[in-house]
């Protein structure tokens, strides 16, 4: 079994795993079988909005990631969020390569198992310094706030988005409460949460907000790696995020307004 960190960086660049397993057990959501792999910790991050950044996939344990999110079993692990595909299609991430890729790996044996592979108590050293992303696909609230905490003890920056925020109050330290209306902004900051809100194009910045920086509003100025705002109430910043919705969000925007 891997003792340290630096034994696991060896691993990861030796390619005897490309990542590690977070957790394996059941969804907080809903009680089905789901796994949280980190993976992009030796290499960089191609995402062009993230940047440098470790990735987490939130994922269920017995199907394929595009099976679950046509079938609706990705409830597990996306809980109530508007933009999984069975709602309207959506989800920006691209369920058909990363995400697959990353459940083939999995069932290949490519991820180190905790406590059989690793010693979990490794974690806060090979992740440390690292700006560490919670939940690239799949709502962290899926899985215990425990591992994501003991994870991330030493990160430089965190970056995570739940809409679980009315049922997982505790996260509101580490992940931005993700928005879709003024009125679920007013309700989830004052219960504590900063907030990421999407909004029409044509509708107001809040008091309090300001606009995501990496926007194609704000002239993509910016990583998320670099900026390092939606790290929860633990991040430096203290204001909450806006964004106008593009692509298809924007067109349910338009469709409700
Ligand atoms: S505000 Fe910063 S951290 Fe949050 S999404 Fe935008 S660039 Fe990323």
């Amino acid at each position: 079994m891997i003792k340290t960190a630096a034994d696991m960086v060896r691993a990861l660049r030796r390619d005897t795993y490309c990542g590690v397993i977070l957790y394996q057990g059941p969804s907080l959501i809903d009680g089905a079988p789901i796994v949280v792999i980190a993976n992009r910790i030796v290499a960089d991050s191609t995402n062009e909005k993230t940047g440098a950044m470790v990735q987490t996939f939130i994922i269920r344990q017995d199907m394929r990631p595009l099976d679950a999110a046509r079938l609706g079993y990705d409830f597990s692990i996306c809980g109530h969020c508007p933009h999984r595909p069975t709602n309207d299609g959506s989800c920006y991430v691209n369920i058909g390569r990363s995400v697959e890729s990353v459940f083939g790996a999995y069932k290949r044996g490519r991820y180190a198992v905790p406590h059989v592979d690793y010693d979990t108590d490794l974690l806060p050293e090979l992740f440390a310094d690292s700006v560490f992303r919670l939940g690239s696909y799949g709502d962290p609230a899926a899985a215990p706030f425990r591992v994501w905490q003991h994870a991330t003890t030493r990160v430089k920056a965190r970056n995570g988005y739940t809409h679980q925020w009315r049922e997982f109050p505790q996260f509101a330290a580490l992940c931005m409460a993700s928005v879709d209306s003024e009125a679920q902004a007013i309700e989830a900051r004052a219960a504590g949460w900063r907030t990421f809100r999407v909004r029409a194009a044509s509708a107001p910045v809040m008091t309090g907000e300001v606009v995501c920086p990496a926007s194609e509003e704000a002239g993509k100025r910016t990583t998320c790696s670099d900026c390092r705002a939606c790290g929860g109430t633990q991040a430096k910043a203290r204001v909450s995020i806006v964004i106008a919705a593009h692509g298809t969000t924007a067109r349910r925007f338009a469709a409700a307004a």
